[in-house]
């Protein structure tokens, strides 16, 4: 049997599940993704749409120390539950080991090619899929209030350099003359000319379409209760309402919601969801210009992206478990972080609010791959908050694992079984 004979049923249909499922089916495979929900109406929906290759990992040198300051801080854009929860204890105990120079290295090692081959993916589907969905390929400015802070982030930009990215300081001045919505408190910061940005939404919505014209099919309403494996390989998947499916590869892509079905296989995989926040904005006036530029607003960690019509302010960074509870005076945070930056945000009409869960893993970096102790068990997941970035690459990666076993990149950083 030819590898693209056999079915590939993929578990989760957001922008990693539907990236797959599109690299899969291009390539001729039977592929079939069942989405417990509707497609991208999980974290694919409400993000940033920022498409950022040279994005470091959260996992750097002093953050530890940095994160306990900023939890007493109460514009913090951090935020961890005050319960006892064991499995965030591991995370953060994972999390804080890797808070290391010789981490960073590594993982941005492992990145950057990652984040190289997606930018150049989003160009490739959008000159051949024609897709419609607000891309803009120019870049995004990081701005900073502090001068601590954008020297930190002038340390990081040189960093990233070495990893074959471009990034440009900028004072205060110069970055005000390019964007004027910025206002005079900002003191500098650096622009990352091979960022994008899209309308998330759209883009899954898209891909998912050219996906179903190679011959994927999506079903909606179907929620996975179990990945059945029999003589240690993958046999099918047990759905709620008692269907079994019959299936040899099994590509999890399920974003925060994955654990359960690794922990049914005793797997302790050391996922958390950290919930992030959008408003959507449109100006107070009509003629007003809110931003021009997609930016990031860096002490306070706060994403802005105009998009069609309207800007998306994302941010926040909230540890509290598996669930979707507004809290609203994270959203709030949002609006006060953007006044203290932009002129006229503090004006800003909110046409929408929104929030989501990033699927992280403590050491800051994805898993993807075979899971080697059940052959026919791909992983795809725990992209945090660079799952949109890296859709287009891990899809086409994950499509050649199941069909070659033999994937383009190196994945050895990724692999999902490294805890
Ligand atoms: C506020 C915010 C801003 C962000 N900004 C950016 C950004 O600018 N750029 C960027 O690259 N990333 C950004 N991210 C991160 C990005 O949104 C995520 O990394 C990405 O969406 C994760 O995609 P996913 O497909 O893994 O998960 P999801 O989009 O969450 O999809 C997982 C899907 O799996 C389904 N599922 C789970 N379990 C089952 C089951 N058992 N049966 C059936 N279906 C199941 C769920 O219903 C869900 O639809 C941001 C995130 C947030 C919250």
């Amino acid at each position: 049997m030819r590898s693209t004979d056999r079915q590939t049923i993929i578990i989760g249909g957001g922008v990693i599940g539907v990236c797959c499922a599109y690299y899969l089916a291009k390539r001729g495979a039977r592929v079939t993704v069942l989405e417990r929900g509707e497609i991208a109406k999980a974290a694919s929906f409400g993000n940033a749409g920022s498409i950022t290759p040279d994005h470091p990992p959260i996992n750097k040198p002093g953050r530890v120390r940095q994160a306990l300051k900023s939890l007493l801080h109460p514009r913090s854009p951090l935020y961890v539950a005050p319960k006892p929860d064991p499995a965030l204890a591991r995370w953060l105990w994972i999390f804080s080991r890797t808070c290391t120079e010789q981490h960073l290295e590594q993982a941005m090692a492992a990145l950057a090619p990652l984040g190289r081959t997606s930018r150049r993916l989003f160009d490739e589907l959008f000159e051949t899929e024609k897709l419609n969905c607000h891309f803009r390929r120019d870049g995004y400015y990081e701005v900073f209030l502090t001068k601590p802070g954008w020297e930190a982030s002038r340390q990081e930009a040189a960093m990233v350099s070495r990893f074959g990215f471009h990034p440009e300081v900028l004072a205060g001045g110069a970055l005000r003359e390019r964007e004027p919505a910025l206002n005079d408190r900002v003191v500098g910061g650096i622009f990352h000319p091979e960022a994008a940005s899209v309308s998330p939404y759209r883009f899954v919505s898209e891909m998912a379409r050219r996906a179903e014209s190679y011959g994927a099919k999506f079903l909606t309403g179907a929620d996975v209760l179990a990945i059945r494996t029999g003589g240690g390989e993958v046999r099918g998947v047990e759905m709620r309402g008692g269907q079994f499916i019959e299936t040899g590869a099994v590509v999890l892509a399920g974003g925060a919601y994955s654990v359960p079905l690794l922990r049914k296989l005793g797997i302790d995989f050391p996922l958390q969801a950290a919930k992030g926040y959008h408003r959507d904005c449109t100006p107070a006036s009509p003629g007003t210009e809110l931003l021009r530029y997609p930016c990031v607003l860096g002490e306070s960690m706060v994403f802005c992206t105009p998009m069609d019509g309207f800007v998306r302010f994302a941010g926040t960074l909230e540890f509290s478990g598996v669930n979707h509870d507004f809290r609203r005076p994270r959203l709030e945070q949002i609006t006060n972080a953007c006044a203290r930056y932009l002129k006229t945000a503090a004006e800003a009409v909110i046409r929408s609010e929104w929030c989501g869960l990033r699927p992280c893993l403590p050491d800051g970096l994805p898993a993807i791959g075979a899971l080697s102790r059940f052959p026919g068990l791909f992983v795809a997941t725990g992209h945090a908050m660079m799952g949109l970035t890296m859709g287009p690459a891990t899809g086409k990666v994950v499509a050649e694992c199941v069909l070659d076993a033999s994937p383009s990149l190196d994945l050895g950083a990724f692999r999902p079984d490294r805890f």
